[in-house]
């Protein structure tokens, strides 16, 4: 079927509307009509072909959520009408350790939402800004928030489980001092998160205009990186740091902040590497530095659920498919809380 979708020719090109295929669902596949599509920093990473391998044209878009349209004969985990979600993966080889797991996220032959080489045409996967998709059952989530929480929904399916994976992976919860940096699309989310598990939250920030909003997300206090006193008052005192930033910065003024057996985690992908951290800042008190992406689809599920019990939606802003480069480069200045959701209604426009 031919569907309405957003997508650039090239990476020099904007976004423009264009007609693409979506393969008819087969016994295990779920027709969704998209409602909403957030843009994460990676749709435009992808775009513009700063990181390699992108394929033209390109429809990027893995925030996406909507209601089932039709189902194959085989679903038994969807109906017809369910509000549902859909995130960074369509496809895995459903049988490698990691897929038995429930950690598709690490799978060697996980297919992303967009920009992975599948059988459909026309060869690769087009993502979320699009009018529909159609996906395999396995990979699509369940939406319990109302309805009208939907579009800051949304970028649960990318921004909530890059944060909320690795918050339960070290076990943060009530008693654990935890550090967010970056207050952006992730660190928003970390924020609200952390503090949801009962955490001692602590966020920081480069721009002190920023601490109000933290503490409006739930930071129990605010820290400007830039001021040495302030960063000095937390040194070996956290549990874990949730480390958001995408831009090469410094490591080792977050690493002296842990106790002993602390761990910094980095969610954040970088285009070029971080300066090497001080190795006596690991070896000194049994410190780790690791790295989390996204997260499985069970724990997606959790993720979901969890948000949908607690209340748990993004802070975001409501843009027609037209706006979409107006919002790039928005975003590119850091003029967004923190989300840019798209109406995918305006796709038809
Ligand atoms: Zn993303
Ligand atoms: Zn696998």
């Amino acid at each position: 079927m031919t569907v309405k979708a957003y997508g650039a020719h090239a990476s020099d090109q904007p976004l423009v509307s264009m007609d693409i295929t979506r393969r008819e669902p087969g016994a295990h596949d779920v027709q969704i009509d998209i409602a909403f599509c957030g843009i994460c920093h990676s749709d435009l990473h992808t775009v513009r072909a700063e990181w390699a391998g992108t394929l033209f044209p390109c429809v990027p878009g893995h925030e996406i959520v909507g209601r089932v349209a039709a189902i194959g004969d085989h679903v038994t985990s969807h109906k017809v009408g369910d509000l549902v979600g859909v995130g960074c993966m369509v496809d895995s080889c459903q049988h490698c350790a990691d897929c038995e797991e429930g950690l598709e996220n690490y799978c060697d032959n996980m297919v992303g939402t967009y920009n992975a080489p599948t059988a459909d045409e026309p060869g690769w996967t087009m993502g979320g800004y699009a009018q529909q998709i159609v996906v395999h059952e396995r990979y699509v989530l369940r939406i319990r928030h109302p309805e009208q929480d939907l579009a800051a929904v949304a970028p649960l399916l990318c921004a909530g489980i890059t944060t909320y994976s690795p918050l339960r992976h070290w076990k943060v919860g009530p008693g654990s001092k935890v550090g967010v940096v970056g207050i952006g699309g992730l660190g928003h989310m970390g924020i609200k998160l952390a503090h949801a598990m009962g955490a001692h939250v602590v966020a920081f920030t480069t721009s002190e205009s920023k601490r109000a909003d933290a503490k409006a997300l739930g930071a129990d206090e605010v820290v400007v990186s830039r001021n040495a006193d302030e960063m000095a008052a937390h040194t070996k005192s956290f549990d874990f740091i949730l480390n958001t930033v995408a831009a090469p910065h410094d490591l080792d003024a977050f690493l002296v902040l842990l106790k002993r057996d602390g761990t910094m985690t980095l969610v954040g992908a970088p285009a070029t590497s971080h300066p090497s951290p001080n190795v006596f800042n690991l070896i000194m008190k049994r410190r780790a530095i690791a790295g989390s992406m996204i997260g499985g689809i069970p724990e997606t599920q959790e993720m979901l659920d969890f948000c949908a019990e607690h209340g748990i939606v993004a802070d975001i802003e409501l843009i027609r498919a037209d706006e979409i480069n107006a919002a790039y480069e928005r975003m590119l200045k850091g003029d967004i809380k923190y989300r840019f959701v798209i109406d995918n209604a305006t796709m038809a426009a």
